[in-house]
């Protein structure tokens, strides 16, 4: 197989979310032109927020959109963590010159919608990028020429390659790996994004805080110049089948929350039309091709969201696809194998580390939660930096999973 750059047909996508997306204007600008086939009416994203490490900022860069999202990001001071049930700090992360030296770029937070803004708008402008809406992919074929891309309505589209960026319940994922429906958690998380002056004034904090309590935890930062607080609580309670984005009642919220301190408990009062989600992810797996066909995102590794990091690592894995089509040439079927080789082992680690986080830190009580306090205060902040370094400080082209 040769490589893509020098063929008529586009590369298809599969998905235009932030992976999608990102993969697009990352190829547009090596020269490649994609057509990026989404299955929704609209191209956007839900009204929450979202956090980035550093490493989103590398990505942002390599995609030559990182002036454009450092305008709209809200940059926080600390990672606070507090206890949910004494409502005493056990620890803070300062993000500041220290932490910006050591990472080569900041911590920021910024809402979801406008970061998909920034990608569409780089796409939209770019000439080799074209983006279909209604369009579902359900399904494709392939052979030594191409790949078809065959859509819901039957339409079928050639391509070069096909990128399945369609998220957690990819339907190029069930083609490629085949591992039945994704692992549903049993957590449940609630969002509800609210005007700064309704978050309660001792609390208007510049960072993302997460109040952690036996199987329960709350996460709150602003957003938008500080117009809006992102409020994300979320309740292990076992709940047993997937769900998102679904209207709860304010009451139902509560139940999750009882048990903790009225300093905390005060945030879910605030909230306002919350939504429910019920969490999933995947185990890791080595298989992420088929042929010309290849994952991205949340399709190649859908994770709890503990370590705030899945759509930053699909905006790395679309600085690695970018890199492998784009610079590195030879033939395809060795340019997706290195692309696999650059993402497997980092994503698989931040999918694992994500549901021990979950177990460890957040949700922990009794003995296990003040072992975790003990343990989290005993840290200074370059060793909260030696543990993130992995992470923060690469680029995602480094392959493996040290910095
Ligand atoms: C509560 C919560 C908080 C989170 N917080 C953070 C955070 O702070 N930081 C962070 O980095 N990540 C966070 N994440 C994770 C992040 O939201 C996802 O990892 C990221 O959005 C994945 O992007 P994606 O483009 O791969 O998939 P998606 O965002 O799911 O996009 C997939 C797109 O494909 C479309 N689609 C689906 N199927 C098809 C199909 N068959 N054909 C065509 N189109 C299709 C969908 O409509 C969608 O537009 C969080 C997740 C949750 C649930």
């Amino acid at each position: 197989m040769s490589n893509v750059a020098n063929e008529a047909d586009p590369i298809l996508i599969a998905g235009g979310g932030i992976g999608g997306l990102a993969a697009a204007i990352g190829l547009a600008n090596k020269g490649l032109k994609s057509l990026v086939l989404e299955r929704a009416p609209k191209l956007g994203e839900i009204g929450a927020g979202i956090q980035l490490g550093p490493n989103a900022f590398h990505a942002f860069d390599y995609l030559g959109v990182g002036d454009a999202a450092r305008a709209i990001a809200v940059y926080i001071d600390n990672l606070r963590l507090m206890d949910a049930i004494d409502g005493q700090e056990i620890t803070r992360i300062p993000l500041d010159d220290a932490f910006r030296a050591r990472f080569r770029n900041p911590y920021a937070v910024i809402h979801r919608g406008d970061l998909h803004g920034v990608f569409l708008k780089a796409c939209e402008d770019h000439p080799l990028v074209s983006l279909r809406t209604n369009a579902e992919v359900v399904d494709y074929d392939q052979d030594e020429n191409g790949v078809t891309a065959i859509l819901k309505d039957g339409e079928r589209l050639k391509g070069t390659i096909l990128i399945g960026a369609d998220g957690l319940w990819s339907n190029v994922r069930k083609k490629v790996v085949g591992d039945g429906a994704p692992r549903v958690s049993g957590h449940t998380t609630y969002r509800s994004v609210i005007p700064t002056e309704d978050m309660p004034e001792d609390l208007r904090w510049n960072a993302a805080t997460l109040w952690a309590g036996p199987k329960c935890h709350i996460v709150h930062y602003p957003l938008r110049g500080w117009k809006l607080f992102n409020l994300v609580v979320t309740y292990h309670n076992h709940a047993p089948s997937p769900e998102a984005g679904v209207p709860v009642s304010h009451e139902e919220v509560r139940k999750g929350f009882e048990h903790v301190a009225p300093v905390a408990r005060q945030i879910i009062e605030r909230g306002q039309d919350w939504k429910r989600w019920v969490l999933c992810d995947r185990d890791p797996v080595e298989n992420w091709i088929d042929g010309r066909v290849v994952l991205l995102g949340d399709a190649a590794h859908p994770m709890m969201q503990y370590f705030a990091q899945g759509a930053c690592m699909a905006m790395e894995d679309a600085v690695a696809i970018s890199h492998v089509l784009g610079e590195e040439g030879g033939p395809l079927d060795e340019a997706l194998a290195r692309y696999q080789e650059l993402r497997a082992l980092r994503t698989a680690r931040v999918q694992l580390q994500s549901r021990e986080i979950g177990q460890h830190v957040y949700h922990p009580g009794g003995a296990h939660a003040a072992l975790r306090n003990a343990v989290m205060r005993s840290k200074s902040p370059d060793d909260w930096y030696d543990i993130v370094s992995w992470l923060y400080g690469s680029t995602g082209l480094e392959g493996a999973v040290s910095a």
